[in-house]
């Protein structure tokens, strides 16, 4: 089959996928480096197609976007992420947030943020609870209704995280505009860590986002010298294989529920950043 008939089938089954109950969550944990538990959970898309068998988003978000298919299918993503959320609050489990990854187009609906604030409300879930994450190419492409609706999201206390970070020319000039709560670095980075000019870009986004205030969190991470770099170099949260793949909701939430302490990483990380220069930078932080 040629890649525009592979094209032409996802776009017309995609149709049905929501409808049919063919769409599900995997949650990948995001682990703090200081206490090495979970501290985020993403919630990543899933198609079970019924012929073609498991699709990965990153063949059909595509369509969906260019169909528009993305505001509805987006919208189910945040519900059920929510949801998911609820039901592991109201099982006692708590210290972490949700992750949700959001599509321009859908930033881009005048009502977004109103959506999400309903979404919360109808579910009775704190803000707090909630992450977007969203690529350098919203900030790039903002445009009001964008801007409008990340302020909104951030009045309300939905955390903004810029995903993939670095992948993007440069974002700096909207980041000067719109300041958002933490960045993502991209796993091509982390993937190629070994080479000194990644070592270099790993480096800096960590120097940046620290002195702006931010988070920085590490995707992609697969082995143990990977994780020592960037533990080592002081990056906040890692996430990848090494940990976990992106698991369905009941085995994700056994991580928690272990309270797993991940490989020990938080004692790594005292041995290598003095207790000193920790503390103050996270004092600058706030
Ligand atoms: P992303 O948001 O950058 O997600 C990270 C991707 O890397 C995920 O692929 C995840 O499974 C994969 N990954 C995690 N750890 C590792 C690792 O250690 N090594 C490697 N090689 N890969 C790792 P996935 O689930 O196939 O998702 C691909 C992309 O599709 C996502 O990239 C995101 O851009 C998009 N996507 C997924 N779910 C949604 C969604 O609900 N809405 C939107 N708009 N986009 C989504
Ligand atoms: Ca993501
Ligand atoms: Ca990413």
């Amino acid at each position: 089959m040629s890649e525009v008939e592979f094209a032409n089938e996802i776009k017309r089954d995609l149709r049905l996928a929501l409808e049919k109950d063919q769409l599900f969550l995997c949650y990948q944990p995001l682990i703090d480096v200081r206490t090495g538990k979970v501290a985020s959970m993403e919630a990543l898309l899933r198609w079970q197609h019924p012929k073609k068998g498991m699709i990965s988003p990153i063949h059909f978000i595509p369509v969906a976007e260019e169909t528009r298919q993305i505001i509805p299918i987006g919208e189910w993503v945040l519900r059920t992420a929510c949801r998911q959320m609820k039901e592991w609050l109201n099982m006692g489990c708590s210290g972490f947030s949700i992750s949700v990854n959001v599509s321009v187009h859908q930033l881009q609906q005048p009502d977004f943020a109103k959506v999400v604030f309903d979404i919360l409300n109808e579910i009775e879930l704190e803000p707090r609870y909630l992450e977007l994450e969203i690529t350098e190419t919203v900030l790039i492409e903002a445009m009001d209704t964008v801007v409008r609706n990340l302020y909104r999201l951030k009045e309300m206390g939905v955390k903004i995280i810029i995903d993939d970070f670095g992948t993007e020319n440069s974002s700096f000039r909207y980041m000067q505009k719109f300041t958002v709560d933490g960045l993502k670095i991209d796993k091509s980075f982390v993937s190629e860590i070994k080479v000194d000019v990644n070592k270099a870009i790993v480096d800096a986004i960590i120097l940046l986002g620290h002195r702006m205030g931010l988070d920085v969190t590490a995707e992609g991470v697969e082995t143990r010298e990977q994780l020592d770099y960037l533990v080592e170099r002081g990056c906040d949260k890692v996430q990848g294989y090494y940990f976990s793949k992106p698991l369905p909701p009941d085995e994700a939430i056994r991580m928690v529920q272990k309270g797993y302490q991940m490989f020990h990483v938080s004692s790594l990380c005292s041995q290598v950043l003095p207790r000193g220069r920790r503390s103050e930078r996270h004092k600058r932080r706030g």
